[in-house]
C-alpha cells in the first residue's frame, strides 16, 4: 500500500479528450491520450506545429478543460475543480514559462516577478526579498530595475524563469522557451532549467521543436497528430 503510493505517478493523463469548436464542427486535437510523468523528471514534448503541444500544455496547467479524461497532478484531479480552484492550485503549486515571455512592459523586471507572489499573505519586505533571491538564481542579481524593453530576450526569459519560480512550485511548464532566441541565450536558459531540475528537484515539461532543447531533458516524447509515437512513454 505504502509501496503504490510511492510510486504514484505525479502526473497522470488517462483517456485525455480534446476538440475545439469551429463552426459547427467538433475538430478533435486528442481523442484518448495516455501519459505518466513521475516527480523530478524532466520532459520534452516535440512535434510538428498543430500537433497539439500546447493544448496539451493548457491542460495540465488547468488553462483549458478536456472533454473527457482525467487529469491529475499530485493528489489534486484539475479534471473535476472548477476555474478558480484550478487557478488557486495553479498559483500554489506551478510556474508557467511561455515562449514570448509575456512580462508586462510598463513593470520592471522585478515588479514582473513580484506579480504572483501579490496573491499571497508576504509583507512587502518579504516579497522583495524573495524577488531579489530568484533574480539572483536566474543571473539577474541587482537588474531587477530595469524594464524588459531594455533588456536582451534571453534576460526577459530568464526574468518569465524568476516570476514561474518565485512561488517555489513543484512544476514548471514551458512552451517553447527557447522558440524567441538565439543558440547561446537558448543554451543558457535550457542550462537553467536543467539545473533547476537536477539541484532543486522541479519536475518540469517542456514542449518545444528544437531537438537541441529536447537533448536538455531527461526524456523526450513526439507528439504527431494528438498521439504519442514513442514505443514507450515516460513512465
Ligand atoms: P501546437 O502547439 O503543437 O502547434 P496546438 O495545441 O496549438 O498545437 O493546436 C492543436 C490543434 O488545435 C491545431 O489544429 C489548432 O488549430 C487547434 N486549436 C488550438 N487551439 C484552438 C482554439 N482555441 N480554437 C480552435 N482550434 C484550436
Ligand atoms: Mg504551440
Amino acid at each position: 500500500m505504502t509501496d503504490s503510493l510511492h510510486n504514484a505517478p505525479y502526473i497522470t493523463l488517462k483517456g485525455l479528450t480534446k476538440g475545439f469548436r469551429i463552426g459547427t464542427e467538433t475538430v478533435p486535437v486528442f481523442t484518448g491520450l495516455d501519459l505518466t510523468i513521475p516527480q523530478g523528471d524532466f520532459v520534452a514534448i516535440m512535434g510538428p506545429s498543430g500537433s497539439g503541444k500546447s493544448t496539451l500544455l493548457n491542460m495540465l496547467a488547468g488553462i483549458e478543460s478536456p472533454d473527457a479524461g482525467v487529469v491529475q497532478i499530485a493528489q489534486a484531479r484539475l479534471d473535476r475543480m472548477g476555474e478558480s480552484a484550478r487557478s488557486a492550485w495553479r498559483a500554489h503549486h506551478m510556474g508557467i514559462v511561455f515562449q514570448f515571455y509575456n512580462l508586462l512592459p510598463m513593470l520592471t523586471a522585478a515588479e514582473n516577478v513580484e506579480l504572483p507572489l501579490l496573491l499571497k499573505p508576504l509583507s512587502a519586505k518579504e516579497r522583495h526579498a524573495r524577488v531579489e533571491k530568484v533574480l539572483e538564481l536566474v543571473g539577474l542579481a541587482g537588474r531587477g530595475s530595469q524594464y524588459p524593453a531594455l533588456m536582451s530576450g534571453g534576460q526577459q526569459q530568464r526574468v518569465g524563469i524568476a516570476r514561474a519560480m518565485v512561488s517555489d512550485p513543484d512544476l514548471l511548464l514551458c512552451d517553447e522557451p527557447t522558440g524567441d532566441l538565439d543558440r547561446a541565450s537558448a543554451d543558457a536558459v535550457l542550462e537553467m532549467l536543467g539545473f533547476l531540475n537536477r539541484e532543486l528537484g522541479k519536475t518540469i515539461v517542456m514542449v518545444t521543436h528544437d531537438p537541441q532543447a529536447a537533448s536538455h531533458a531527461r526524456h523526450t516524447l513526439h507528439l504527431d497528430k494528438g498521439r504519442f509515437t514513442d514505443a514507450r512513454r515516460a513512465a
